[in-house]
C-alpha cells in the first residue's frame, strides 16, 4: 500500500490523516508533543477543566463528515445548537443577547439598539448572499488551480465582485448602522480570523451568517472532544501516531518529496503532508529550494492572551460565550497591529464551558477562559504586558458585571503568544496563520500543494483557506482531493 507521512496532529493533520487512510494510504503522523490536537488541547487544574484553544464551534458537519467516512467505527461525538450565540456587555449597562435564530436576533437588536429592523434584515441577507457566493471559490477549492477559475461558481462570484465589498473595510461596511454599538458588534467578526475590522475587507461581513444563519454549536464534553474524537477514530482505522517525535527535515530528490527525517532516523514515504505552520516548514524543514518570499512575509494574524480562572461562585448573567466590549475599539486594534502592544481598555471574552458541562467545575463554581486579542510575539516585554493586562481585564469585568472578580479567582493558568508559539510551532504565536488585513491576503496564502516539490502538501491554519476549525478541516478536504486514490 502507498504510504503517507503527516507532520503534526493539529486539526488539519488529523483530518488529513483520516482522509488519506480512507483513500487507502498507510498513514503515519509524527507529532512533537505527547498529545494530539495542537491548539485544540485541554488541561485540568484543581477540579476545573479548561479547553486551552478554540471555544467557538461552527459548521459542525465538517467534523461529522470525517466520522461518516468510517461508519463501521462509532466514536462518541455529539453536540448541541446554542440558542444564544453570545452575551454582550458594555460599561454603560447595555446587555445584548445574540440569538442564533435570525428573527429573534433582529427583534432583540431592534429593541436594545433602537435600530430599524429593515437595516438588520438587509445586513443579514447580504451576509448570507456573500457567504453563498464565495464559499465555493474561497473555502472549498484550491485557489491555485486553473480548474477553480473555470467553474460556474467562480464566474458568479466574479460577476458579483462589486457587491462583495472588496474595496471597503469591514468597519466601513458596518458603519451604516445607526447605533455605534451594532457597528462594534459586527466589527468583532474580523477577529474570527485574527484581523482588524479597520483593515480587513468588507467581504468579511459574511462571517455573521455562520452564527445568525447557520448557528453556533457546543460539543458534549467540551471543544477537546473535537480533536480527541478524531484522534480516537484515526487510531481505530490504523493511523500510526509517533508522539514526542519532531520532524527535522522533509527529504527530497529530483524535485519530489521522498519522506522525512526525525531524531530517530529517516522515514521514506510516497507523500508528505505538513501540518506545521508554513513559515517554519520552509525555514526549518525544507532545505535547498526557493522560498515563496511574498507568502512568508505576509502579515501574521493576531495572537491571544488567556487567563484560565477557576471561579469560586456562579454568575447567572453569563452564558457559554460572553463579550465585554472596549470603549475604544479603534485604539484596541491599533495597539495589536501597529504598536504590537495591548490597549489599557481591551475587549474581554469569557468562555464558560461549565454552563453546559457541569462537571467542568466544582459544584457552585465556574471555569472561566478569559481571553483578550493580542499582537504576535515580537519579543515584547511580556511580563509587564501580562501584569497590566490582568489588571485591565479585572477592571473591565468589575465595571461590566458590577463585581469584584479578584476575590473569586481560586485557580489560575496563563497562556500568552510565546506559549502558543512554543506549544504548536506557530510563527509569532499567530492563532490563524496570516491576517486577512488586505484584500489580496487570500490569494497570497500558501497553496495546499507545493509548487516546487512534487508529493509535498500543506494543511492547517497557516495555508489555504485559512485558520479556525472549519477552515482547517476544509484545508484537509482540499488537500485530500488533490491526492489520488491509493
Ligand atoms: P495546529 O493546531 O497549529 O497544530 C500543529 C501541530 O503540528 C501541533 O500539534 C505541533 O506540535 C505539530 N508540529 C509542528 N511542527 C512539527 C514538527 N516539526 N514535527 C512534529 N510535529 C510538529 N478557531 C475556531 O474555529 N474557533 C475559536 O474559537 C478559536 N479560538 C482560538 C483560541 C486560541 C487561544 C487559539 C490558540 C486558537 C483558536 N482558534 C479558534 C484557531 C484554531 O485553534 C486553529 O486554527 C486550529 O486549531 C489550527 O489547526 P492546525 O491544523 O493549523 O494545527
Amino acid at each position: 500500500m502507498p504510504t503517507a507521512i503527516v507532520i503534526g496532529s493539529g486539526l488539519g493533520g488529523l483530518a488529513t490523516a483520516l482522509r488519506l487512510a480512507h483513500k487507502g494510504y498507510t498513514v503515519t503522523v509524527f507529532e512533537q508533543n505527547d498529545y494530539a490536537g495542537g491548539k485544540l488541547h485541554a488541561i485540568e487544574q484543581e477540579g476545573y477543566r479548561f479547553d486551552l484553544g478554540p471555544s467557538l464551534f461552527t459548521l459542525p458537519h465538517l467534523v461529522d463528515e470525517l466520522h461518516q467516512l468510517f461508519p463501521q467505527h462509532k466514536i462518541n461525538f455529539d453536540y448541541i445548537k446554542k440558542e444564544i450565540g453570545c452575551h454582550y456587555f458594555w460599561e454603560d449597562g447595555t446587555v445584548f443577547h445574540a440569538y442564533t435564530n435570525q428573527a429573534d436576533f433582529i427583534d432583540h437588536a431592534g429593541d436594545v439598539f433602537v435600530e430599524p429592523r429593515s437595516k438588520l434584515i438587509n445586513y443579514l441577507k447580504k451576509s448570507k448572499s456573500k457567504y453563498d457566493l464565495t464559499k465555493s471559490l474561497f473555502l472549498e477549492k484550491s485557489l491555485h488551480k486553473w480548474s477553480t477559475y473555470l467553474s460556474k461558481d467562480t464566474f458568479k462570484a466574479v460577476l458579483n465582485a462589486p457587491f462583495l465589498g472588496l474595496n471597503n473595510t469591514l468597519h466601513q461596511e458596518n458603519s451604516s448602522f445607526t447605533n455605534p454599538k451594532l457597528t462594534q458588534l459586527f466589527n468583532r467578526y474580523a477577529t474570527y480570523n485574527g484581523s482588524s475590522p479597520y483593515k480587513t475587507p468588507g467581504i468579511m461581513s459574511m462571517i455573521p451568517h455562520l452564527e445568525m444563519g447557520i448557528g453556533t454549536f457546543y460539543p458534549h464534553g467540551g471543544m477537546h472532544r473535537i480533536s480527541q474524537s478524531l484522534f480516537e477514530l484515526a487510531q481505530k482505522v490504523g493511523v500510526e501516531f509517533r508522539f514526542r517525535e519532531s520532524v527535522t527535515q522533509i527529504n527530497h530528490d529530483h524535485k519530489k518529496a521522498t519522506g522525512v527525517t526525525t531524531e530517530n532516523g529517516i522515514f521514506p514515504s510516497d507523500l508528505v503532508v505538513s501540518n506545521m505552520d508554513i513559515y517554519p516548514t520552509y525555514k526549518k524543514l525544507i532545505k535547498g529550494i526557493h522560498e515563496p518570499k511574498k507568502t512568508l512575509e505576509q502579515e501574521r494574524s493576531s495572537s491571544a492572551l488567556i487567563f484560565y480562572w477557576g471561579i469560586n461562585r456562579e454568575f447567572p448573567e453569563l452564558d457559554l460565550h460572553n463579550i465585554l466590549f472596549s470603549e475604544d475599539y479603534p485604539s484596541e486594534f491599533e495597539h495589536i497591529f501597529e504598536k504590537k502592544s495591548l490597549s489599557n481598555d481591551p475587549t474581554v471574552y469569557i468562555n464558560i464551558t461549565s454552563k453546559e458541562t457541569k462537571t467542568d467545575a466544582p459544584q457552585g463554581c465556574e471555569n472561566w477562559f478569559v481571553m483578550i486579542n493580542a499582537p504576535g510575539n515580537y519579543d515584547q516585554n511580556w511580563e509587564e504586558l501580562l501584569k497590566n493586562a490582568r489588571e485591565n481585564i479585572i477592571l473591565k469585568i468589575n465595571k461590566c458585571l458590577k463585581t469584584d472578580i479578584s476575590k473569586h479567582i481560586a485557580t489560575e493558568y496563563v497562556l500568552d503568544p510565546r506559549g502558543i508559539e512554543k506549544n504548536t510551532s506557530s510563527y509569532r504565536g499567530a492563532l490563524y496563520g496570516a491576517a486577512s488585513n488586505d484584500k489580496f491576503a487570500a490569494f497570497l496564502r500558501h497553496p495546499n500543494f507545493n509548487k516546487r516539490l512534487k508529493n509535498l502538501y500543506h494543511v492547517g491554519g497557516s495555508v489555504h483557506p485559512g485558520g479556525g476549525i472549519p477552515l482547517c478541516l476544509l484545508s484537509a478536504q482540499i488537500t485530500a482531493d488533490l491526492i489520488p486514490q491509493a
